[in-house]
């Protein structure tokens, strides 16, 4: 495997970091303003700003290492938030089974990130066994819309998004992977209640969402009644490989490092101690490990394979070794690390710690639990049958 960047590639990372260096936040700046514009100057360097939607939908038809070097680039400099469930989720299923007036009406005011969406799929009987899903759409007589009724639960954003995607149940009469169809649903239809539900670190971003007798168009389904399964499974390995963020990992990491040679331990620092310095070792190589597999999926994707069940190992590793890190900060704290939140003693770093390393309990669950993506592995990766239980 040649990972050596060519020249091309070299030129390519300056262009990358002249951008972010010419365009980082400056303090005082209006925060939601810089934001858009940001985006803005981005779509101007030729799509820089939707950087994995196809040429044909104004993305710039970057190469697999072009798209490792802005990863690796835009994880160490200050770049805007961005919900992944516009740009990264809906879009590319708008793109492959959205007709031409859906795509022509949503995707420009996802592209600016004008317009907030949230995704509807979990319901409190149906998580990793997301087909077992019942919110139920039923079409009117006269065929023009569906009345949608039913409870999703785990919805990230839904307080602040405009409209959801969402899974409903059409059909109950086959396998339950039929009769799922997938509808674009505004969320300031009185019909809709969201509820928010706070985490153990104490933050909002989830909540339940009610949906009572909302009327949904037949023209906002997106694709065939009943094949919604059939978009929804190709959406879910693009949410893996994104929440395995092995750049963002790489960056962590040196964070971390940095932290944990700020507290002093005898003469030295926390480096030198062996136990702690073990772990850090340990997490460094996996680290590195898991690199090396998505440097391996970037050089069969030059070769033009599709992505396929190894996004799997990517979200289980990467999520290990995201709440590893979490938990190796939480430590380098010490005493202060319970000392979260607005109290002011102990180092910076402690005190975002304890915050982190409880939000990334959540990340083993969500996009898929760690134990449904072992299952996916064993089946599409290692080919193991299940056993006969005899
Ligand atoms: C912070 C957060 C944000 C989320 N955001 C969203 C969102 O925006 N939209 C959305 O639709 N959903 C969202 N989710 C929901 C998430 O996708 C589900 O929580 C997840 O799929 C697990 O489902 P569950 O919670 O119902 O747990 P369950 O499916 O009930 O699982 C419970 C336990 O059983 C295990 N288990 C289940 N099935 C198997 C199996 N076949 N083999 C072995 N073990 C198994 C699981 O690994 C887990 O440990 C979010 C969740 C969290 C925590």
């Amino acid at each position: 495997m040649d990972i050596d960047l060519s020249p091309e590639d070299l030129a390519f990372a300056d262009d990358v970091r002249s951008f972010l260096a010419d365009n980082a936040y400056k303090a005082g700046e209006d925060f939601g303003q810089w934001r858009f514009e940001w985006f803005e100057k981005a779509k101007a360097k030729g799509g820089w700003d939707v950087p994995k939607w196809p040429k044909e939908f104004g993305g710039p038809g970057w190469t697999p290492t072009q798209h490792y070097i802005w990863e690796r680039e835009t994880a160490r400099a200050n770049t805007p938030w961005d919900m992944p469930f516009g740009v990264g989720m809906l879009a590319p299923i708008l793109m492959g089974y959205g007709n031409k007036e859906q795509q022509e009406r949503f995707l420009p005011p996802i592209r600016t990130r004008k317009q907030n969406w949230c995704q509807g799929y979990s319901e409190p009987g149906a998580g990793s066994d997301l087909a077992s899903l019942k919110t139920k759409a039923e079409l009117s007589a006269d065929g023009s819309h569906y009345v949608v009724n039913g409870t999703k639960i785990w919805t990230t954003a839904a307080h602040i998004a405009d409209w959801m995607f969402c899974l409903t149940r059409t059909d109950d009469s086959g396998k339950k992977q039929q009769g799922i169809t997938f509808l674009l649903i505004p969320m300031n239809d009185p019909g809709i209640e969201v509820k928010p539900i706070i985490t153990l670190g104490g933050a909002h971003s989830v909540n339940m969402v009610y949906i009572n007798d909302v009327k949904v168009p037949v023209t906002d389904r997106v694709g065939e009644e009943g094949k919604g399964w059939t978009y929804a499974k190709g959406l879910l390995q693009h949410e893996r490989t994104g929440i395995a963020g092995v750049s963002r990992s790489v960056f962590a990491l040196e964070n971390l490092k940095r932290n944990a040679a700020s507290v002093k331990r005898g003469n030295g620092t926390l480096l030198d101690e062996s136990g702690y310095a073990k772990k850090l070792a340990e997490l460094e190589i996996d680290l590195m490990a898991l690199e090396f597999t998505e440097l391996r999926s970037l050089a069969s994707a030059s070769a033009g394979a599709a992505p396929g069940p190894e996004s799997s190992i990517m979200k289980l590793k990467g999520t290990d070794i995201q709440q590893r890190t979490q938990k190796l900060t939480v430590e380098a704290a010490g005493i202060f690390g319970p000392a979260w939140g607005k109290s002011k003693v102990g180092p910076d770093f402690g005190r975002a710690g304890m915050g982190g390393y409880l939000a990334s309990r959540a990340y083993t669950i969500y996009g898929g639990a760690s134990e449904v993506q072992r299952d996916v592995i064993a089946k599409n990766v290692l080919g193991l049958k299940k056993s006969s239980g005899k």
